[in-house]
């Protein structure tokens, strides 16, 4: 047996296991559709290898296996660039890659039958899926910056792999001609053995991503409000505590602002718990426009809601509270022509002592409780309310 029939013969087995693994990992995590792709990439590129095998330890060589095999590795890296396409839900991507993938094997399968030439026929396939592969690194994330641990290793793998894919191409391009000495031989033997290695790299690390992603969905539904979207309580509670341990370590203000619309019942009395779900939407929506990216936002209770905003001191952040109070009132709720609410809030800002989140959301609740005791519809600072006292 020599190296290439037993590579050939490894990655089989190994694009067998990837297929059964993302079948798996497809319906025990969810059942992204993605996945699934995935699951068929890997059966089709067994079929693939399964076809060279047939292909090197036939007699002859054979034109229809060689397309066969051609066309199956195109389709194979085009689905796979297709999975992170659909993750990244970028449909309308999709068919073209699903193009590229058959204009290719024409192609090939074309050349093949035409004038069989080896450079050109391995050269094609092998660029054909280094493209795919660097097309799948640039939809994991939308950005380099903004992506997660598991995505930046898919990436690495990706990139890695389209340049084994590229150099052998190239390689094979520049074969067809050069007097091939020894050190030819073994880079390309080198990259050879390089290529199920990355192929399995993508594999391993892309059921991972399906892992991550359901990992951190389970964390966003565990965090946040099913109605608002914003944090729920939980949430918001982990992210205060580690902005204010951040905050005291870096010596820099925070304040904590809390909010509870005026009179709700009324609403729902008077318009009926629709409204009052639309009410409560409306008012997560115009805190998020308003405040930073950065700060926090939390639904803490029936129609109370909880601000962290990061490196604002108490004084602007009554500022940025008192334009809130006004959009509030001014705005009719959102889908609605003439339902108007108000709401009443409390500031605080963080000081030496505060080592937690409990004792700013105690001083805004007295300072949120004069403002109802003082009519509704305003903002009061913690700081006033103990200097009155
Ligand atoms: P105040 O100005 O003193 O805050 O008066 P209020 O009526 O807003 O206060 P209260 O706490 O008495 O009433 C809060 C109401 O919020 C009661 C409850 O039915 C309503 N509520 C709580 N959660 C939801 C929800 O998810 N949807 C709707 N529609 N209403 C809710
Ligand atoms: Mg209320
Ligand atoms: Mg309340």
């Amino acid at each position: 047996m020599t190296a290439a029939l037993v590579i050939i013969v490894v990655l089989i087995f190994i694009a067998t296991m990837l297929a059964a693994v993302m079948l798996i990992a497809w319906h025990s995590f969810g059942r992204p559709r993605h996945a699934l792709v995935w699951a068929l990439a890997f059966a089709i590129a067994t079929a693939q290898w399964l076809c060279n095998l047939a292909l090197r330890t036939g007699h002859d060589d054979s034109a229809f296996l060689y397309s066969a095999t051609a066309g199956l590795g195109c389709l194979s890296n085009a689905l796979i660039a297709v999975g992170f396409v659909q993750r990244n839900r970028a449909p309308k991507r999709v068919m073209p890659l699903l193009a590229a993938a058959a204009i290719s094997s024409l192609l090939i399968a074309a050349s093949n039958f035409i004038q069989p030439q080896l450079g050109i026929r391995y050269s094609t396939a092998l660029g054909f899926c280094g493209l795919m592969m660097l097309v799948s690194a640039g939809n994991v994330a939308a950005s380099l910056r903004q992506a997660s641990l598991p995505e930046r290793a898919v990436m690495l793998m990706l990139v890695l792999f389209a340049l084994i894919a590229l150099t052998l191409a190239a390689v094979a391009l520049g074969q067809a001609g050069a007097a091939d000495g020894g050190r030819m031989l073994l880079f390309r033997s080198v990259l050879t053995l390089l290529y199920p290695i990355a192929f399995t790299g993508v594999g391993l690390f892309s059921v991972f991503l399906v892992a991550a992603d359901l990992a951190d969905n389970m964390r966003m539904l565990a965090t946040s409000d099913v109605l608002t979207g914003v944090y729920n309580r939980r949430g918001f509670d982990d992210g205060a505590e580690r902005a204010i341990r951040n905050a005291q370590r870096q010596r820099q203000p925070l304040s904590v602002v809390v909010a509870d619309i005026d009179n709700f019942k009324l609403i729902n009395d008077r318009y009926g718990h629709t409204v009052g779900d639309r009410a409560l939407r409306h008012f997560a929506g115009r805190l998020e426009r308003l405040v930073r990216r950065g700060d926090l936002i939390g639904r803490i209770g029936g129609e109370e809601f909880a601000l962290l905003l990061v490196n604002t001191r108490a004084q602007d952040a009554l500022e940025v509270v008192e334009r809130i109070r006004r959009d509030i009132a001014a705005m009719p709720v959102d889908g609605t022509s003439r339902v108007v609410m108000t709401a009443s809030f409390g500031v605080t800002g963080l000081r030496p002592g505060d080592i937690s989140l409990a004792s700013l959301l105690a001083r805004a609740d007295r300072a949120l409780y004069r403002s109802k005791l003082e009519g509704r519809d305003r903002v009061t600072s913690a700081d006033d309310i103990e200097e009155m006292a």
